[in-house]
């Protein structure tokens, strides 16, 4: 079936109201120039909802470089086909008015110092564009559930605290890192990697999976595993790290103790990196400590 094109908030409750009663609506928000990764939120969304819209928005409040706004990719035409192709019901691409009618500035949100750890201590202001910008799609859309994907974990973090400011709505769903053959996770920035950057940007995951594959074996301290994964990503000899940090996988309380073995956490431990490939910034994430690890040592 065709896909329903939206671009304004009037069209889709003229759509939505011509819908069969009690349909489960999914939504995927993303910025567009869509991949597999950005698809495969929408194949799920599709099995558990009857309608799914994927809405493309570029959103401005949640850049702090106003190059990399400027940089970043459009392909609407694309974008509509491939949301087509995966079966999506509708795409919503509002204007930049519409979403922000009294202009574009982030609205502080109470999101419980989420969004100042981690990635937000390194872009301040970008989780609060990002709680502001959700927050308003979900009221335009109002969804039943709402899909999003874990290469941006923090981020799901951040939603999740925003649909429980909301009352529960909707329901959030965390879906899986799609990845390159080679580990490097897919973004839609990877577009403006060179075919050697994108090579080598598969170092970024290979020191995760090093840190995972370590800690399964010993309780090796974090500040001498985040320089081992240093040292795996730098000697790709094209990547700059800007930051690997450790944090609780559920409270994402940041784990400043250098020298205190991971797996003495109540909580897993997701692991950060962010790097940089010339001007693209990549980032990446990944479960070093299971829940209910046990380290060899004490088996
Ligand atoms: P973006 O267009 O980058 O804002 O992403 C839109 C949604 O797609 C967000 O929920 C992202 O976490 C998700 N996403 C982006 N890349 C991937 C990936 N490689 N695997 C899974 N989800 C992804």
């Amino acid at each position: 079936m065709d896909i329903l094109r939206l671009s304004s908030h009037s069209e889709w409750i003229r759509s939505r109201e011509s819908l069969p009663k009690g349909q489960r609506i999914g939504f995927v928000p993303t910025m567009g120039a869509l991949h597999t990764g950005h698809l495969a939120l929408v194949e799920q969304a599709r099995e558990t909802c009857d309608f799914v819209v994927a809405s493309i928005f570029v959103n401005p409040t949640q850049f702090n470089n106003s190059e990399d706004f400027a940089a970043y990719p459009l392909d609407l035409e694309n974008d509509l086909l491939a949301l087509e192709s995966a079966g999506c019901s509708a795409a919503y691409f509002p204007s930049v008015s519409e979403v922000y009618p009294h202009g574009a500035k982030s609205r502080a949100m109470d999101l419980g110092g989420l969004d100042t750890v981690l990635e937000g201590a390194l872009r301040p202001g970008h989780f609060q564009g990002v709680a502001t910008v959700v927050d308003r799609l979900f009221d335009l859309i109002q969804p039943d559930v709402a899909f999003f994907g874990q290469k941006d974990y923090q981020q799901v973090k951040v939603i999740e605290r925003v649909a429980a400011l909301r009352g529960g709505q909707p329901h959030i769903v965390a879906c899986p890192i799609v990845r390159e053959p080679h580990g490097l996770a897919m973004s839609s920035r990877n577009r403006r990697l060179s075919p050697t950057q994108r090579e080598a940007a598969a170092a970024i995951f290979q020191a995760l999976r090093f840190a995972e594959a370590e800690l399964r074996e010993f309780p090796v301290p974090p500040r001498a595993l985040k320089l081992e994964m240093r040292r795996i990503i730098q000697e790709s000899g094209v990547l700059q790290v800007e930051s690997i940090d450790f944090a609780l996988a559920h409270s994402l309380r940041p784990i400043t103790d250098g020298e205190a073995y991971l797996d003495r956490y109540p909580e897993p431990v997701q692991a950060f990196v962010s790097a940089y490939a010339g001007e693209v910034r990549l980032i990446d994430t990944h479960r070093i400590v299971a829940e209910g690890h046990v380290p060899d040592s004490e088996v």
